[in-house]
């Protein structure tokens, strides 16, 4: 019965003497290099290794119970070379006989090495633009801000003289200039979240939340509204600037897309859920349309022209890039019939310590 079992196993069975002869193998030998079974029953195991893992290979009939699966190259009839993992048992009999079970892992190797090659190449290309990035916006500044001091000069110079179409012209130009220039700043901010990161520790989001809404109280109580934040938070494992800067982003928005003629009234509360503690941003404001949703986390993505609310639209870009850094999640939901409610959800610090 066992040897019935061995037989149609699809996985390879072979008994080995410690020295390394075969005395069994199943039929499955056939399928895996090619080989009859009965050619390499007395041979030397090793002469189906590939040479340069006979030695590791070696190792492992000398002591088989050691150290779990051991992954090999065993050499094909036609000269090709398949992956294999075995794992060995010693039979405890006097004549120290191995038995191996050896399973062709090619396919999964090859998937693993495609992988970590891609791996390899992505990290290399997305380093590549973000030093592109880095330094495009720093080098663009310079150059612009000479465009700008002469258009200024020229401004001066003409003084009074000018009629009301230079004036105009020269206008557009100074704020043209003066947009591009707070373009590239936020783009040089962009490209600098997660750059020269400290270590991550854990963070008070209760701490970090207070501190992002601060410069926004004066502008809320102004304008009559209401800004509501947790007493209380679990800590998250992150970077404290990042993390400032990403609700920050959050809560400036909440107070910026409102109606001009409604009072802003932001919400700022913290859940621990299964998947980690989740912040939510809550505003009145004039909320997204579910097809939106997404579209604004890219950069320069905006839904409203500048002349209704001012802005880059880099702002999320960069909280998704923070949240991304920070292993989470952002997204956005309807706030009731009015407004929405951005979310993020953080590993928080328990989950992982214990990890
Ligand atoms: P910016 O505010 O500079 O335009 P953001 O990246 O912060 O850039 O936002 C992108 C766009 O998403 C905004 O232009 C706006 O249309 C929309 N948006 C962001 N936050 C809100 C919000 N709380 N309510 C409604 N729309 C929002």
């Amino acid at each position: 019965r066992y040897r019935l079992l061995a037989e149609h196993a699809s996985d390879v069975i072979a008994r080995v003497t410690a020295d390394g002869r075969v005395r069994y193998v199943s039929p499955a030998i056939a399928a895996l290099l090619g080989i009859d079974p009965v050619v390499v029953v007395g041979s030397r195991l090793q002469t189906f290794i590939h040479p340069a893992d006979r030695d590791r290979v070696g190792a492992r009939l000398a002591s088989p119970g050691e150290g779990g699966a051991i992954s090999f190259r065993m050499s094909q009839m036609d000269g090709g070379h398949v992956w294999v993992e075995a794992s060995t048992h010693g039979l405890g009999g006097d004549d120290g006989d191995v038995v191996a079970i050896i399973r062709d892992v090619t396919r999964r190797k090859a998937a693993e090495d495609a992988l970590a090659a891609k791996t390899i190449d992505l990290e290399r290309s997305n380093a590549e633009l973000e030093q592109f990035a880095y330094v495009a916006s720093h080098d663009l500044r310079e150059p612009l801000r000479m465009v700008a001091n002469y258009l200024q000069l020229i401004d001066r110079k003409l003084g009074d003289g000018k009629d009301e179409d230079l004036t105009d012209f020269l206008g557009f130009a100074i704020d043209g200039a003066k947009r591009m220039d707070r373009l590239i700043l936020d783009l040089l901010e962009f490209s600098r979240v997660g750059r020269n990161r400290p270590e991550f520790e854990p963070v008070d989001l209760a701490e970090v939340l207070y501190a992002a809404a601060q410069p926004f109280r004066d502008k809320i109580a102004d304008g009559g509204g209401r800004l509501e934040l947790p007493e209380a938070a679990p800590a998250v494992n992150g970077d404290r600037q990042e993390l400032a800067r990403l609700f920050q982003n959050l809560i400036g928005n909440a107070v910026k897309y409102v109606p001009p003629d409604r009072a802003p009234e932001v919400v700022v509360s913290v859940a621990v859920e299964p998947d980690g503690v989740v912040v939510s941003v809550a505003d009145n404001g004039i909320g997204i349309a579910a097809d939106h949703r997404e579209r604004v986390f890219q950069i320069f993505q905006r839904l409203h022209s500048r002349d209704k609310y001012e802005g880059t639209g880099v702002g999320l870009a960069i909280c998704r890039k923070i949240v991304d850094l920070h292993g989470g999640r952002i997204w956005i939901e309807a706030n009731g019939n009015e407004g929405s409610v951005f979310r993020v959800a953080l590993p928080s610090a328990e989950a992982q310590s214990t990890n």
